[in-house]
């Protein structure tokens, strides 16, 4: 598998999206990976939970049923492909916004102590950050009172899908070799790697909205010297 690392190019090698490079840069240490679970832990029982009791009456004024039947396949994917796409727009400019200086130092420099992310830093992040951007993710459901399966089928895809962007491994079966407008781990470890002011790739989920305003550009760049690298007889940046 390839360790999508972008600072240290000279390890990069390999040419197509089936081939594997380990390029990782740096590890993180046991202390660093101890911290995270702790935290997360405090996070998750201090601030998350409060928020999933304390929105729960919201949900249920919306009309969210917990009972039988469950609702049509239809309506399950219309509705968690539509909390997708307004997650990705809100994250996108509520990101944008923490890497503002203010904000950047005193908020999101938080969720940046990890250069090289592993899956756990997803959810690393000051409590401040997790409400601000934790609204992008419950926005969708409150204003459309989903069936209590498909909040529960959001929140697992929405997970599932921030894991993978922070794992650092770019897969075989990674959903950005199959789907154009999926970002994934490359994409965010990009800028994951930047100093906060020119990161770039603030989306969440897909590319875009980077590409429609511009913030991708020095990923793009990079991309097209790899790709340049590998056609001209494989070698690389
Ligand atoms: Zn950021
Ligand atoms: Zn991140």
């Amino acid at each position: 598998m390839k360790r999508v690392s972008m600072v240290d190019l000279n390890l990069h090698c390999h040419c197509n999206a089936f081939s594997f490079s380990f390029v990782k840069m740096k590890n993180n240490t046991t202390a660093s990976q101890e911290k995270c679970i702790i935290r997360l832990l405090l996070y998750h029982f201090g601030v998350n939970l409060p928020v999933m009791l304390a929105s729960y009456p919201v949900f249920r004024h919306m009309g969210m049923q917990t009972s039988l039947p469950f609702p049509s396949w239809n309506v399950i994917l219309t509705q968690i492909t539509f909390y997708f796409i307004l997650e990705d727009f809100i994250f996108y400019w509520g990101h944008r916004i923490l890497h503002t200086k203010w904000m950047y130092k005193h908020v999101h420099s938080v969720h940046h102590e990890y250069a090289t992310p592993f899956g756990l830093t997803s959810e690393y992040a000051h409590p401040a950050e997790i409400l601000f951007l934790g609204f992008a993710t419950i926005i969708g459901p409150a204003i459309t009172g989903p069936h209590l399966l498909t909040l529960w089928l959001w929140m697992v895809l929405r997970v599932l899908e921030t894991v993978e962007a922070h794992c650092g491994y770019h897969f075989p079966w990674s959903l950005s070799n199959f789907l154009p407008l999926y970002g994934g781990a490359d994409f965010h470890d990009y800028h994951h790697r930047l100093l906060y002011t020119k990161s770039g790739n603030y989306s969440s989920t897909f590319t875009y909205m980077d590409w429609v305003f511009g913030t991708d550009k020095g990923y793009r760049k990079l991309q097209a010297l790899k790709d340049g690298g590998v056609e001209n007889g494989g070698k690389q940046m």
